[in-house]
């Protein structure tokens, strides 16, 4: 198994320290030609979605990704990335992928708390250490996504058949849960 690291911009890093210590292999995407390589999934981390998508966009990797997730390579999105996921912003006119059919606000706990760090379940996890880092948490969801995560009646994490998508970052804390739940996806995946 390989996965792919998206590595424009962002916390990328991280997301492979942990993929390390899961005895995980990866690569990084920074350009195009890197999208020729073999692998099993995607990771989109944190960072800032506005330079993502510009980035991606520039330097022609945005329609092959996109086209990778609609045709049901698993992938895993932190922050930033779950911006670029989703299907609708509610304080952004720009969109990005638009392959996760929810609806997504920036920034969504205000400059004052932008940051915070708190525990919580994920999925059947209990306890989770979550570290919120301005970040978006997710308004509605349409049919068929399943809510992983609630922190204060603001939904936080969401899975959608093929795609993981994460308010929050798991890739700072020691605990490998989920970056561990996201492997068994894409082993299932690449089974079926
Ligand atoms: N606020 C950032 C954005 O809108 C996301 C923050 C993050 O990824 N930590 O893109």
């Amino acid at each position: 198994m390989k996965i792919a690291v998206c590595a424009v911009q962002g916390a990328f890093a991280e997301h492979e320290k942990i993929l390390q210590q899961l005895g995980v292999s990866y690569i990084e995407l920074r350009q195009k030609a890197d999208l020729n390589n073999d692998y099993d999934a995607l990771i989109l981390p944190g960072g800032e979605s506005t330079v993502q998508g510009k980035l991606l966009k520039e330097l022609d990797m945005f329609d092959i990704i996109k086209k990778q997730i609609q045709n049901g390579m698993p992938v895993l999105a932190t922050c930033a990335g779950l911006i670029l996921l989703a299907q609708n912003l509610s304080n952004d006119t720009h969109t990005y992928f638009q392959t996760l059919p929810v609806r997504v606000k920036r920034n969504a706990y205000g400059r004052q708390l932008g940051s915070f760090h708190t525990e919580g379940s994920f999925g059947p996890f209990e306890q989770v250490p979550m570290e919120f880092i301005r970040a978006p948490y997710i308004e509605s969801v349409q049919e068929n996504v399943e809510i992983l995560s609630t922190i204060d009646e603001h939904i936080v994490a969401v899975r959608y058949h093929n795609q993981l998508g994460i308010s929050f970052h798991p890739e700072l804390c020691d605990d490998m849960r989920i970056h561990a739940y996201f492997i068994e996806i894409v082993q299932q995946t690449s089974t079926s």
